[in-house]
């Protein structure tokens, strides 16, 4: 077993949509960055990645590549999920807190649940979401900003002896 952390964080601003886990919410601002800016889904591929010693995101996906503009986090998390299983790796379950004083997250969250587990092609119960506030404090609080935390657990099945 070997398990990961990512922490990731994004500026909140106009004209830009929100998008958390792949889901587009309604919102008067959204994250600005490179991509789509899906701070969750960047926590989130920075734990896998960590837990497989693959690096960061920055390394696979760089932000000075063209090729990421705007691009879809969902389908880079999908590409990690696929170099995972190629280096002979199993999720078993990733935990996920998502920072923002507004808007309330709590009713959008099965929704992102099913649509991560979808990209990794892993059950919805292995994609553990929540969220919180930072009652008001910091830039979370002041709402120039979204971070996310997340952590996982991975099994190495290259090595398992086989039983057949
Ligand atoms: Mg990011």
């Amino acid at each position: 077993m070997t398990v990961g952390i990512g922490f990731d964080v994004h500026c909140l601003v106009e004209d830009r949509p929100l998008i958390l886990g792949g889901i587009s919410l309604p919102f008067e601002k959204g994250l600005l960055g490179h991509s789509d800016a899906d701070v969750l889904t960047h926590a989130i591929m920075d734990a896998l990645l960590g837990a497989a010693g693959l690096g960061d995101i920055g390394a696979h996906f760089p932000d000075t590549d063209p090729a990421y503009r705007d691009a879809d986090s969902i389908a880079l998390l999908e590409a990690v999920g696929q170099l995972l299983k190629e280096k002979h790796y199993e999720l078993v379950h990733i935990d996920a807190t998502i920072c923002a004083e507004r808007p309330k997250l709590a009713p959008h969250l099965p929704a992102m649940r099913e649509r991560l587990a979808t990209a990794l092609a892993c059950p919805v119960a292995q994609v553990h979401l929540k969220a919180t506030t930072t009652e008001g404090l910091g830039f979370v609080g002041r709402e120039e900003g979204l971070a996310a935390l997340a952590v996982c657990e991975l099994r190495d099945v290259g090595c398992r002896p086989s039983l057949l």
